[in-house]
């Protein structure tokens, strides 16, 4: 389970900066897909061997009504989910009441808070620190998120304050888990309804409840003799039980539960089209790389003229993501599901495949030869050999010189040859080059 930090504070005070500082070390390593939509919001970042889920919660202004409160609504609950705040005034501008207001709500929330004072470049810090020192949040960490100042002794502070069931190690896993499945989507797309299809037709196995609200449970079962293991992010067995509360969406158990998968299930409602909040959801797991199966839910009972206007939809707002299988289904009347687990074996053995050197190399050779990267200055870029560097997803690593020169279209052009070469489909896949000197 990943800690999951809240940046919080007024406008303007340098959250979305230092959250692009905080998450530029997995940024680096993501591939730049056409037409993709980042969402700033959430994002995963890794120090130290460890990785966080980082929340820009957007802004706190103490105001009430209207939109500001919804905005207000949203970031509380991304906060309530989190399990450290950082706490971001501005230094420049000194302490505001807004300041003083967000900080009187969090001690209410009783989280564990850091204070951060940004923007510290060319002011005197001395005078500063009285200042903060007042809102009785204990030492601040000053930084420059702009610059990249204080960065690192951030993320130290950050480590020291991890409760302790965040930095022991995790419990053995059981065996033999077989496939780890996380069906995700907005709220009511159907996640519940299909998750409780596809369990109705399986045979389930003994699982825990979780430990804490935040966990998700794990649900092994077993399909035509195969085992799984599904993530419910849907909170079947609570909504299941007389009584209790429907749970509410969460994008932290949604995010957490994508990491934890082999192959994720991204659920559309067929009714609604293709919202700003799928294709979101559809680039954080393709920016961390899980291998994919699409279902378009609520096929059913669908005018034909609409599910021509949606499948257009599908094509235009989807057609980034070009490995995964899209199928459509009703989880209502259960149409369309048992193809749905076909696509799932085959994205897991396509993301877990490991490939030989000499079998990469060959691929190379011949995409290469069919279609030569550009000249640079007068000189080909060449490229040596392939080599597999992971899976899940299946990272290719090709070496040879001037890499880094190579435009974004003939990276483009190899991940298809390879793809399409090695029958990759329903993963990303990752191409990464070394520079041989
Ligand atoms: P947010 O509204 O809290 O997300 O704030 P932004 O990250 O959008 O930053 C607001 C403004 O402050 C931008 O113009 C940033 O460039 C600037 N800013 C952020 N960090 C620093 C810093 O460390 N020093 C200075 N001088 N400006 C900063
Ligand atoms: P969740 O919030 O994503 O878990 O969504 P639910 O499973 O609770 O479903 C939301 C609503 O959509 C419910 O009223 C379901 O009965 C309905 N629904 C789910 N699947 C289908 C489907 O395949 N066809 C139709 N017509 N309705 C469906």
């Amino acid at each position: 389970m990943k800690p999951v930090i809240a940046l919080v504070g007024r406008p303007n005070v340098g959250k979305s900066t230092l959250f692009n500082q905080l998450t530029r070390s997995r940024d680096a390593l993501v591939a730049d897909y056409a037409g993709l939509t980042r969402d700033r919001q959430y994002g995963a970042a890794h120090h130290e061997g460890r990785d966080w889920l980082v929340i820009d919660t957007g802004g706190l202004t103490g105001e009430r009504g209207g939109i500001e409160a919804l905005m207000q609504d949203q970031a509380w609950l991304a906060m309530e989910e989190a399990d450290l705040v950082a706490f971001l005034v501005d230094g420049r501008a000194g302490l505001t009441a807004a300041d003083e207001q967000i900080a009187a709500e969090l001690r209410r929330a009783g989280k564990p808070v850091l204070l951060v004072v940004n923007k510290t470049d060319g002011v005197d810090e001395h005078e500063v620190q009285a200042e903060f020192w007042a809102l009785g949040m204990g030492e601040p960490e000053y930084i420059a998120a702009s610059h990249g100042r204080g960065i690192g002794g951030l993320w130290e502070r950050l480590e020291a304050m991890l409760p302790p069931e965040l930095t022991e190690e995790p419990a053995e896993e059981p065996e033999d888990q077989g496939i780890t499945v996380a069906l995700v989507g907005r709220p009511n797309v159907g996640k519940s309804t299909l998750t409780n299809r596809l369990l109705g037709e399986s045979r389930v196995l003994a699982f825990d409840e979780p430990g804490t609200t935040r966990d998700s449970i794990k649900i092994p079962f077993e399909r035509d003799g195969k085992p799984y293991t599904l993530i419910d992010t849907a909170g079947v067995r609570r909504k299941s039980r007389v009584g209790e509360a429907i749970e509410k969406f969460s994008i932290v158990k949604t995010l957490q539960a994508i990491d934890a998968a082999n192959v994720v299930i991204l659920v559309l409602d067929a009714h609604t089209g293709i919202t700003e909040q799928d294709q979101h959801l559809l680039g954080f797991i393709n920016e961390r790389g899980r291998a994919l199966v699409i279902a378009v839910n609520k096929w059913d009972g669908l005018e034909s003229d609409v599910r021509e206007r949606v499948s257009t939809e599908i094509e235009r707002k989807l057609g980034f993501i070009n490995y995964a299988e899209i199928h459509r289904i009703s989880a209502l009347h259960g149409t369309g599901v048992g193809h749905l687990f076909e696509s799932v074996d085959q994205a897991y053995e396509a993301a877990m495949r490991s490939i030989s050197t000499n079998a990469l190399t060959r691929t190379l050779s011949a995409a290469v030869e069919q279609h030569q990267p550009p000249l640079i200055h007068g000189r080909r870029i060449r490229l040596r050999y392939a080599h597999q560097g992971g899976s899940n997803p299946p990272i290719i690593v090709i070496h040879g010189k001037q890499t880094k020169r190579l435009p974004g279209h003939y990276h483009r052009y190899l991940e298809s040859y390879f793809r399409r070469e090695h029958d990759l489909m329903g993963t990303p896949i990752r191409i990464e080059f070394r520079t041989d000197s």
